[in-house]
């Protein structure tokens, strides 16, 4: 460092900046301009995808031009992603991402407010709060709970499994889990296995209630269950409720779970990663809108609010409870205010400004725009589920929510539907069919497996698809279920 002024390698004139960013600016309009035409995936294999990013080359040593490094990774990005914001894209539940949003990932990027700290970030904490209080008041959630954002689902659950123990096991040193135990449904996402290893509860802590024919759990085997671990001398720590199963969309009893919870005052928490902002609806199922009563609730901006990746939110209904979890600070004050650390109600330190795509979204469509766009995926699967029925190539099995779930039947084994041998014929075709689907681009969905038999699956979170894509999607499957099954009988004969 000899010269007064720095000359930073990282760093871009304010004219290199602009010109680089009105580029990329153009290339994603026309990205989103073009999106309908382009296929879903581009169906490439690893080793290809590796090669396109030049995979094996060494780390560089000198730099290059940031306009065209920026130009060359997005054209990379743009023709060889899998696109969630594609109409055809029905896989999972990833949602299509709100534009809003990726202009607000840009602006949080370049405000870069570190909203661990209220001092770091004072309008971004706002916001934030601004945001969860919002997110609570469309669950009719109350008012006065308390929240934080998170990177997804899972660790929105995280937060809400943890404060539970915390509540019921304020002290660190004498947290004996050894006869606490966990109810769920057998459906509940796979985020329950991981917390109960990450919180340091025994293996056998986790009971698995049965479902009925809905994917729903059965009230009676949870209150037995709860019942025979009382007269056991075991500790219920918690009953977690599905409001949306990520395979068929179910959603558990919340209100009679919630009664079971008060009667043994056992934490209620509450999965709504997927379908937990359906409650926002007019015509919400009194089961869905029980999460009122949930002690805590996880739900994901970056689904059913299409916010870009990524954006999940715990809602804690106590927030001397919330806090008491996370926080090993007294509180703040900012003249005389007492002022939110986001540090103090959620595992993370350095914390993004990820409120800014949410918040911006729910004021760019308020909450009439939601419940049209929610309403409208929801409409779209019943529509497909109705298509589906009324077509001899088909089976339809679920619609609940926006899920769909289907299998492809040939002609010639409709007869035999149910006999072992065509039952595993028909499994291993769907499961053929997904990943033809898949490689074409033209369609892409998931599958859910429902008491052994493989399930195609559509789950709509997507503000871009419409009743068009929807009567196109039985020819499409056929098309490639009629392939696919020919295939599989020529290597058979
Ligand atoms: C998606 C989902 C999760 C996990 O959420 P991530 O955002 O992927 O971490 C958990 N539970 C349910 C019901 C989900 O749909």
């Amino acid at each position: 460092m000899t010269e007064k002024h720095r000359n930073a390698p990282i760093d871009m004139s304010p004219a290199e900046f602009r010109s680089a960013g009105h580029a990329l600016v153009d290339q994603v309009a026309n990205l989103l301009e073009g999106m309908r035409d382009r296929r879903v995936t581009a169906g490439l294999s690893p080793t290809k995808v590796r090669s396109l990013i030049d995979g094996d080359a060494k780390m560089p040593e000198q730099g290059a031009s940031p306009q065209q490094l920026l130009t060359d990774a997005a054209a990379t990005l743009m023709q060889n992603s899998l696109y969630n914001g594609h109409p055809k894209f029905l896989g999972y539940v990833t949602s299509s991402p709100a534009p809003i949003g990726m202009l607000a990932d840009l602006l949080a990027a370049s405000v870069n407010s570190n909203v661990g700290s209220y001092v770091l970030g004072p309008v971004a904490t706002e916001i934030e709060s601004q945001t969860v209080r919002w997110i609570a008041e469309l669950l009719h959630y109350p008012a006065d709970s308390s929240g934080v954002l998170v990177s997804g689902g899972n660790q929105a659950n995280f937060v809400g499994f943890y404060t539970a123990i915390r509540d019921r096991y304020p002290r660190d040193g004498d947290r004996d889990l050894s006869k606490a135990t966990v109810y769920a449904s057998s459906e509940t996402h796979t985020w329950i296995e991981k917390a109960c290893a990450m919180f340091g509860l025994p293996k056998t802590a986790l009971r698995l209630i049965q479902v009925d024919n809905g994917q729903r759990l059965i009230m009676s085997e949870l209150e037995r269950a709860v019942a025979n671990d009382i007269a056991n001398g075991m500790k219920p720590l918690m009953i977690v409720g599905s409001a949306g199963t990520v395979s068929t969309g179910a959603v558990d009893p919340l209100p009679a779970m919630a009664d079971l919870c008060v009667k043994h005052k056992i934490w209620f928490h509450i999965d709504g990663a997927y379908g937990g902002f359906a409650a926002m609806l007019d015509d919400a199922s009194a089961d869905l809108r029980g999460l009122s009563r949930a002690d805590s609730v996880a739900i994901d901006p970056h689904k059913w609010l299409y916010a870009p990746l990524e954006a999940g939110c715990a809602l804690i209904r106590d927030k001397e409870k919330h806090r008491a979890a996370f926080s090993y600070h007294p509180p703040y004050y900012h003249f005389d205010e007492e002022a939110t650390n986001y540090v103090d109600l959620g595992p993370q330190n350095s914390r993004g400004f990820r409120a800014l795509k949410v918040w911006l979204g729910l004021k760019q469509v308020g909450r009439r725009g939601y419940q049209q766009m929610i309403g409208d995926d929801i409409a779209l699967a019943h529509a497909l589920y109705d298509r589906l029925e009324a077509d001899d190539r088909f089976e339809a099995h679920t619609v609940n929510l926006s899920i769909t779930t289907f299998r492809y039947v040939p002609d010639e084994l409709r007869t035999t539907v149910g006999q072992a041998e065509t039952e595993a014929t028909l499994n291993a075709l769907n499961k053929a069919i997904q990943g033809a689907l898949e490689q074409s681009g033209e369609l892409f969905v998931s599958n859910a497996v429902v008491r052994g038999t493989y399930l195609l699956r559509s789950c709509v979170v997507n503000f871009r698809t419409s009743l068009g894509d929807m009567e196109e999607i039985p020819d499409i499957v056929a098309r490639h279920g009629a392939a696919v099954f020919a295939e599989m009988q020529t290597a058979t004969t």
